[in-house]
């Protein structure tokens, strides 16, 4: 294995980034982009799980503001993140890359059940899972499943790939000008400073099982690889 900081990580994909610019539906050019970057970290040796979000398809917050019943609306959300991982899935193994997707809601004829054992046991045999559907829970989001399963699968990190945003800021960079990076943070500062970077739920869970988090910008080719190397791009989080 090619000396890497992180040995196992979990990579937290946003809907948007199989968006492109359009920012909803599935891009299939726009998942080749990010399935080759994965496929260069995956050939230094690093055990990789995926977390796809689903905010190109479907929030569920947005439906229940316009009237729905919200476990409803979130479950349709988690449906979304199904589809984007059969697309990822579908651009992984074009590319070579041995994948299993595993959801928390089951669908046998398209996906394993989420099972943990096996899950570890597939990233052993060099195989990307990607975990689909969340956590199966209403009222929760792709980023908290992303610290719980980082933390059921004893990952070293949870990859937090943002698009245009290069780390986290004092406020909204794109909004304000004044807003400032940073490099390093605690989980308790993001929750104390109510930083928008993950929802609560999934920062104290991150910090209750020190799991830390590096997030940095996917827009720029290479950034997933240097981070597991060990470069400082980003904002690092610590457990
Ligand atoms: N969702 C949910 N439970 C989960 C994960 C996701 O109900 O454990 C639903 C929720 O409605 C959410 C949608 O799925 O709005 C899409 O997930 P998310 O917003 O986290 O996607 P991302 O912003 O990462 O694209």
């Amino acid at each position: 294995m090619t000396d890497v900081k992180y040995k196992r990580v979990i990579l937290k994909l946003s809907g948007e980034a199989l968006a492109g610019d359009q920012k909803i539906g599935i891009n299939p050019l726009e998942i080749r982009k990010v399935a080759e970057e994965i496929k260069e970290v995956y050939a230094l040796g690093v055990q990789i799980a995926i977390v796809v979000g689903g905010g190109n398809m479907w929030r569920g917050e947005a439906g229940a503001q316009m009237g729905m019943e919200r476990s409803q609306a979130d479950y349709i959300g988690m449906l979304g993140t199904v589809m984007n991982a059969l697309a990822l899935q579908d651009n992984l193994e074009s590319l070579d890359v041995p994948t299993r997707v595993q959801t928390s809601i089951e669908m046998r004829q398209i996906a394993e059940p989420y099972i943990r054992r096996k899950a570890i046991r597939h990233l052993e045999k060099d195989r990307i899972v990607i975990f689909a559907a969340g956590t199966g829970s209403p009222y929760f989001s792709t980023d908290t499943t992303a610290a719980l399963r980082a933390s059921e699968i004893n990952a070293d990190v949870i990859l937090m790939a943002k698009n245009g945003v290069d780390g986290i800021y004092s406020a909204d960079p794109l909004k304000d000008q004044s807003a400032v990076k940073f490099s390093e943070l605690t989980h308790l500062d993001i929750i104390n400073k109510g930083l928008q970077v993950m929802d609560t739920t999934a920062s104290s869970l991150s910090m209750d099982n020190n799991i830390p988090l590096v997030v940095f910008n996917m827009n720029e080719r290479g950034n997933i690889q240097r981070v597991v190397k060990g470069e400082s791009i980003g904002t690092t989080v610590k457990g």
